[in-house]
């Protein structure tokens, strides 16, 4: 096996998004006592200078070699853009293991790169188990409701995409100076790569939220919520604990809310520390996207709904009331 282990990294604007501090934890978990090297993949376009004080950064989180793969028509989220670059680097290093987030540039990008290196690949891993012969990987199969421990065959390198919110993120390590990083950080040759399709123009929606799959609580509200104004008070709860709203697919569909936030089989896949459910009934399809939380807290006026059969606490009352008193309490608390 070779001594390499290659992290793809994502920016959030410019600043590194949580899972790609989670994609080095993870890394250093496959290294598995070993002396290697971990290297990160940052794409962008040409004219973006913010991609080395985020290479920079990525030195002093533990990442031993960066490569910048620029090109006039890099778009941070086309997968199908950046992959013949990060091919070649993958090719070039032959690393063990390729991390990627299992987000949805990384559920993009990492079936694409297995199938490109004829690799194996698993996804949505929250857990990695190791142990001195063998490196297990944990996932949730059937919409949560089980889980699966896989091993690679055949020959590396082998593509993982893990799950946001199931790593803790790496940390700086304030005793360690990096000499010279400019030395690790490497620019990938781009002018010969041929691409098949480029992006002429993006309209990015503006949020300025907290990004719902790496919130560490969310605050989500179903169709018990009724309309705008209902989230409005998911909203204020949300604010006091620092935390992000979230919906199911009825409440999306009502047009209650934006589908950004649905959670579940057809939306996101989230992992907070904390969910609390609000007048949402429990169906599969939302459990499929939320079933992981650390901590379930359902709020419902029906003592039946299946969503308190996963709740860690169940309240049996009127959203509009509970929620309210909540947010109060915690007000209270903090003053
Ligand atoms: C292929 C497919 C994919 C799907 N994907 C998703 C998905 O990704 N995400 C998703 O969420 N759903 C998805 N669904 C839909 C899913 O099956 C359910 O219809 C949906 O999750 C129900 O949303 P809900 O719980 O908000 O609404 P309901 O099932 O209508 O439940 C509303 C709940 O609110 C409670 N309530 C009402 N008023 C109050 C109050 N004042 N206070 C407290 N409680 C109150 C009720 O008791 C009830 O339990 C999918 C369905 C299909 C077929």
């Amino acid at each position: 096996m070779s001594n390499h282990i290659v992290i793809v990294a994502e920016r959030k604007g410019t600043t590194l998004r949580r899972v790609t501090l989670e994609a080095i934890t993870a890394a250093t978990k496959l290294l598995n006592n070993q002396v290697s090297t971990i290297h990160a993949f940052l794409s962008g376009s040409d004219n973006d200078i913010s991609l080395i004080s985020s290479a920079k950064e990525l030195l002093q989180y533990g990442v031993h070699e960066v490569h910048i793969a620029k090109h006039v028509h890099f778009e941070p989220y086309q997968a199908t853009i950046v992959l013949p670059a990060l091919t070649d680097v993958i090719s070039a290093l032959q690393p063990s293991y390729v991390v990627i987030g299992h987000t949805s540039h990384g559920r993009e990008l990492a079936p694409r790169l297995a199938a490109a290196l004829h690799s194996g690949y698993i996804a949505d891993v929250t857990k990695i188990e190791s142990s001195a012969d063998k490196i297990s990987f944990i996932r949730p199969i059937y919409a949560g409701k089980a889980f699966e421990r896989r091993q690679f065959q055949g020959v590396a390198p082998y593509v993982v995409s893990i799950r946001p919110n199931n790593n803790a993120p790496a940390t700086i390590d304030e005793h360690v100076t990096i000499n010279n990083p400019d030395e690790h950080i490497h620019q990938v040759n781009c002018e010969g790569i041929q691409l098949t399709s480029i992006v002429q123009h993006v309209v990015k929606r503006i949020n300025e939220g907290i990004d719902l799959t790496e919130a560490e609580i969310i605050v989500a509200g179903g169709r018990g919520v009724r309309g705008a104004e209902g989230f409005a008070i998911l909203q204020q709860l949300a604010d006091e604990l620092g935390g992000a709203v979230g919906a199911s697919r009825a409440a999306c569909d009502a047009g209650y809310c934006d589908y950004a936030l649905q959670i579940g089989q057809t939306g996101k896949v989230v992992t907070p520390q904390l969910y609390i459910a609000c007048g949402i009934s429990g169906a599969i399809q939302h459990l499929a996207g939320m079933s992981q939380s650390r901590t379930i807290v359902a709020i419902n006026k029906d003592r039946e709904a299946p969503i308190f059969s996963i709740a860690d606490y169940g309240i049996v009352g009127d959203l509009f009331e509970v929620v309210p008193l909540l947010t109060a309490q915690l007000r209270e608390i903090r003053q």
